[in-house]
């Protein structure tokens, strides 16, 4: 990508870079910001892509590659995860938490819309610090499944010191969740007003996160329930070297998978509404 590469002095043997481009001129006020986790390539694709088709804009566009060096390497970080590192601190020890530190600074009075890709679920959806009037109209206007509100789970998240929608693209590494990537960058970069046209609303059901699943250590995981899709009393919802783990009360599972986080199956979440698109007039 190409653009000015900003460079903070924190300390020299601390050089820490972030990339920055920008499309529209004045001062932006919205940021598109990829590659928070650098084994997530699908953000950092639509990025290039804006970069490479350039449109007109309406409002100018801060664009954002986070975790340069991760993305290099292919792994989700470098010392730590960056996305549990905020506020950050210009002289951690970590490169994330330089970086957070570097990021907060930069991304500092911008709706920052930041991609993500997992290996849970294949469909969109959006995570939120709270859920906003501003939240939720943006939402309703992204191709996202559900909005998650990230309730007591937020800590270290870039949505704790930045004003952030996240969204999940799909399953990382896919061409799928590349192309999902395109698509939901440019329906907010429409919904805030940067690039001409419509939006299509959708219904947007609504969760927040209640809890986290835990896991004991293992050889192998299983999950046996559908993200978003309700678990009820006594539904085997997943199991750890074949013991199976049995819901005690209902819930929703979000970002549920055998695999994706070390001690964690993922979280378990109450769905709190369904807001509605408004009906079509004939
Ligand atoms: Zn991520």
């Amino acid at each position: 990508m190409n653009g000015p590469n900003r460079v903070a002095f924190a300390h020299p043997a601390q050089l820490v870079t972030v990339k920055v481009a920008q499309i529209g001129s004045g001062t932006p006020d919205v940021a598109i910001l990829a590659g928070v986790h650098g084994d997530e390539p699908c953000g950092v694709r639509a990025v290039e892509r804006l970069l490479d088709e350039h449109p007109t804009v309406e409002r100018p566009v801060k664009l954002v590659v986070a975790n340069e060096k991760a993305l290099e390497r292919r792994v989700r970080f470098v010392d730590e995860d960056l996305n549990r590192a905020f506020p950050g601190d210009p002289d951690a020890k970590t490169h994330e938490g330089r970086l957070a530190h570097r990021l907060a600074d930069e991304l500092e009075g911008c709706l920052t819309f930041s991609m993500h890709s997992t290996q849970s679920y294949a469909d969109p959806f959006a995570i939120v610090d709270g859920v906003t009037e501003t939240a939720t109209e943006l939402c309703r206007q992204l191709p996202v499944e559900a909005m998650v509100e990230t309730g007591a789970f937020a800590e270290g998240r870039l949505i704790t010191e930045v004003q952030t929608i996240e969204v999940e693209c799909g399953q990382q590494g896919s061409e799928t969740a590349a192309q999902n990537a395109n698509r939901l960058v440019r329906a907010f970069l429409t919904a805030v007003g940067a690039l001409p046209g419509d939006t299509v609303e959708r219904d947007l059901p609504v969760f927040r996160l209640t809890d986290v699943v835990p896991k004991a250590p293992a050889d192998t995981y299983e999950v046996f329930v559908e993200n978003f899709t309700e678990v009820e009393v006594g539904t085997p919802f997943a199991a750890a070297d074949g013991e199976q783990q049995v819901a005690e009360e209902p819930f929703y599972p979000v970002l549920m998978s055998p695999n994706g986080y070390r001690d964690v199956f993922g979280y378990a979440a109450e769905k709190l509404e369904v807001v509605e698109a408004p009906t079509a007039a004939d």
